[in-house]
């Protein structure tokens, strides 16, 4: 496994595999690496002929500052596990590589970034699309993977890659849990004792609610969650949305889409915690 800093570096590294007519596939990761991160690797491992994999906190993404400075680093962890899971490239750049000069460029997409993250993540989106379009362009991938545990950003890359016409797959994976239930995040090492074991409520009350569901409406069910969350002092709901899994638009009917998913965003402490659950797909 190799481990480069620089774009030039990593383009010369895949060039060789590119005109030997290989596929290419590419992760993209923030670092402070853990199974769900490796189950996306392992999956492009197997579907690919040469993985890349990207760690780098991107600063642009970051609408809290303070955030970006506690986001957690493990560059020497994350390369023994990115060797293990069958990595052959790992891109690790300095922030500079990456923004050599300010990043100007503004994207726009409508209604999905309009629900649930957007508001309260201002920018973010765009940030993300900055660095997941630079990360296309370098590696230019045939594949890319993604968690469905960021289950809005999905679809915006997905619609950038429209946007900007560019040859590759984007491959949504599953979300990979603990063992009590909590979506696996690289945020939970943030938790301290007390946070980690009421954050488990929150995958429990999304599944509690999948159950509710199946004899009561949109809106029972959204008041079936924000409700046993608000029981809890040491949550703080951002908030609790039942959308079309395509459009990511709320519904109010079950029968109003055949893919429908609840999304929640909730501190838990001072860590901001996403979930998501498929209602119906
Ligand atoms: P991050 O390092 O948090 O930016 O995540 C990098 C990629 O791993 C994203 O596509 C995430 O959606 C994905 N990911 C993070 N946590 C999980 C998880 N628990 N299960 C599946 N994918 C995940």
């Amino acid at each position: 496994m190799k481990i480069v800093k620089q774009i030039c570096e990593l383009k010369n590294c895949i060039s060789e595999a590119r005109n030997a007519k290989k596929n290419i596939g590419l992760v993209p990761t923030m670092g402070a690496l853990h199974a769900g991160h490796i189950s996306l690797v392992e999956r492009c491992v197997a579907e690919n002929d040469l993985t890349v994999v990207s760690v780098f906190v991107n600063p642009t993404q970051f609408n809290d500052k303070s955030d970006l400075a506690a986001y957690p680093r493990t560059p020497e962890q994350d390369a023994a596990m990115l060797e293990k899971a069958g990595c052959d490239i790992v891109f690790m750049p300095e922030v500079e590589e990456m923004y050599p000069e300010p990043d100007t460029r503004q994207f726009s997409f409508g209604a999905l970034e309009q629900v649930m993250e957007g508001p309260y993540r201002p920018g973010h989106f765009n940030g993300v699309a900055q660095i997941v379009s630079k990360l296309f362009y370098a590696v230019e991938p045939d594949r890319a993977y993604f968690g469905e545990k960021d289950f809005q950003q999905v679809a915006i890359i997905r619609e950038m890659v429209k946007q900007l016409q560019l040859p590759l797959q984007i491959v949504s994976c599953p979300i990979v849990r603990e063992a009590d239930g909590l979506a696996m995040s690289s945020r939970n090492q943030r938790l301290n004792a007390e946070e980690r074991k009421k954050s488990v409520l929150i995958s429990k009350i999304l599944l509690e609610s999948r159950t509710f569901a199946q004899s009561n409406n949109v809106a029972e069910t959204k008041a079936f969650v924000e409700e046993n969350i608000g029981k809890e002092d040491i949550f703080r709901l951002d908030y609790y949305e039942i959308v079309d899994g395509y459009t990511l638009q709320p519904i109010s009917d079950w029968n109003q889409t055949e893919y429908a998913v609840g999304c929640i965003a909730v501190f838990c402490g001072p860590v901001r915690l996403i979930d998501n659950i498929i209602y119906k797909s």
